[in-house]
């Protein structure tokens, strides 16, 4: 049996009916930009968070620049969060002039260390942006003080988290902004690109509105350089038959980690994630696998070393790289999130962070590995993952 890392051939067999007419609709409607179909969506996305405002844009990323356009950040200022993310955490901050001061993360939750935030602060700093990384919420109420501290904007990324929730309440609408993602492998995804800016502020969701297009308050009245960021309504659509599974599927995912942790709990050279708070959206499974020569390494001895991210200074990622390959040819598709810290991207040469600036980070990227997980993985599949990673390193495992 091939199982692959996600798939959506089973949710649109199940909301294929009602995808296609929602489709068509919009394709029939002529309205295509703009219009109902979108504003439904918009208020149905905000009522999901708990938030007055929803504004739909682009992309994930658009909503992380339009958030920190809106709030006024450039040139000059700084803006705290974690290089073990998406790369796109990071851009949107340069994108808009500012510049992305990286902290390093707890090792066990991976998300970002707020003790680290509290020395990263400078008179520069304008704002945090906490990621909810692969679903798992950050301790909002420990940001926001440390924020209020400190007069600091707080934009939450949460691409990876829709239908996460702390403290009972969803992420979005702790910070002064919330950012999503509706790329095809969130928990929410469209058939296509799409992202939603979420807020509490009426004149922030304005300003947000105007820079979307055009920074136009009016037709063809520009009181700013803006953007052509639109959520379209065809994606609207598709969202909006989408939305009412969501806490379902969050559920789903959520047994299914469950389960991975109770049978991958105690394998020698292999840690699974950590257990996450009730309101962790699972968008990933990751298991860390040490590298050797620990004595217990996953690979007892049976890995070679990779060239590739040694040209990186990044730790050797051989036993995660072997594991990787071994559960290939065993028929299970694994995604590395993320082989390259963002810090160390050539792209960002010029930041000056070099080889072990950011330790633990850069010690994840060379141990993770995210199994299967998606709402629709089959019981028989789910053993499939089990009993292959179980036969490589467990018990059974015989070690050369
Ligand atoms: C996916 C993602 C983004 C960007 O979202 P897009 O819709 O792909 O632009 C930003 N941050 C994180 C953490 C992500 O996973």
């Amino acid at each position: 049996m091939h199982v692959p890392p996600f798939s959506l051939s089973e949710q649109l067999q199940q909301l294929g009916d009602a995808l296609d007419q929602a489709v068509l609709e919009v394709l029939r409607s002529g309205q295509y930009i703009g219009g109902s179909t979108i504003s439904g969506f918009e208020a149905a996305f905000a009522e999901a968070c708990g938030v007055p405002h929803a504004i739909g844009c682009n992309s994930g990323t658009d909503a992380l620049v339009l958030a920190l356009r809106a709030l006024g950040i450039g040139a000059g200022d700084e803006v705290i969060t974690s290089s073990f993310s998406f790369f796109a955490t990071a851009e949107a901050i340069s994108a808009v002039g500012a510049t992305p001061v990286f902290v390093d993360v707890d090792p066990d939750t991976y998300l970002i260390d707020p003790e680290g935030i509290e020395a990263a602060i400078t008179p520069a700093t304008r704002a945090l942006m906490p990621v909810h990384l692969f679903g798992r919420p950050v301790d909002m109420e420990r940001i926001n003080a440390i924020a209020s501290a400190h007069g600091l904007r707080v934009i939450e990324d949460c691409a990876q988290a829709s239908g996460a929730s702390w403290a009972g309440r969803p992420v979005g609408g702790w910070g002064d902004a919330g950012c999503f993602s509706f790329f095809p492998t969130k928990n929410l995804g469209a058939a296509g690109d799409g992202g939603m800016v979420v807020c509490a502020d009426a004149g922030l969701a304005q300003r947000i509105r105007e820079l979307a297009v055009h920074g136009m308050p009016r037709r063809y009245l520009h009181t700013d350089l803006g953007y052509n960021s639109r959520l379209d309504a065809m994606q609207a659509a598709v969202l909006m038959v989408k939305l009412p599974h969501l806490a379902g599927w969050v559920e789903r995912r959520r047994a299914i980690a469950e389960r991975y942790q109770r049978e991958l709990a105690g394998l020698p050279g292999l840690v699974p994630a950590a257990p996450g708070p009730e309101g962790h959206s699972w968008n990933q499974f990751v298991v860390r696998v040490p590298r050797c020569p620990a004595a217990t390494s996953a690979c007892g001895g049976r890995c070679t070393p990779a060239a590739d991210s040694a040209s990186y200074g990044l730790p050797e990622a051989c036993c995660r790289d072997w594991l990787k390959q071994q559960l290939q040819e065993a028929g299970v598709t694994t995604i590395i999130y993320y082989p390259i810290p963002i810090h160390r991207q050539p792209a960002y040469a010029s930041l000056g962070y070099g080889p072990g600036s950011l330790p633990i980070t850069e010690r994840l990227c060379a141990e993770v590995l995210s199994l299967p997980i998606f709402p629709e993985l089959s019981a028989a599949q789910q053993d499939s993952v089990i009993a292959a990673v179980r036969s490589l390193v467990g018990a059974e495992a015989v070690v050369a």
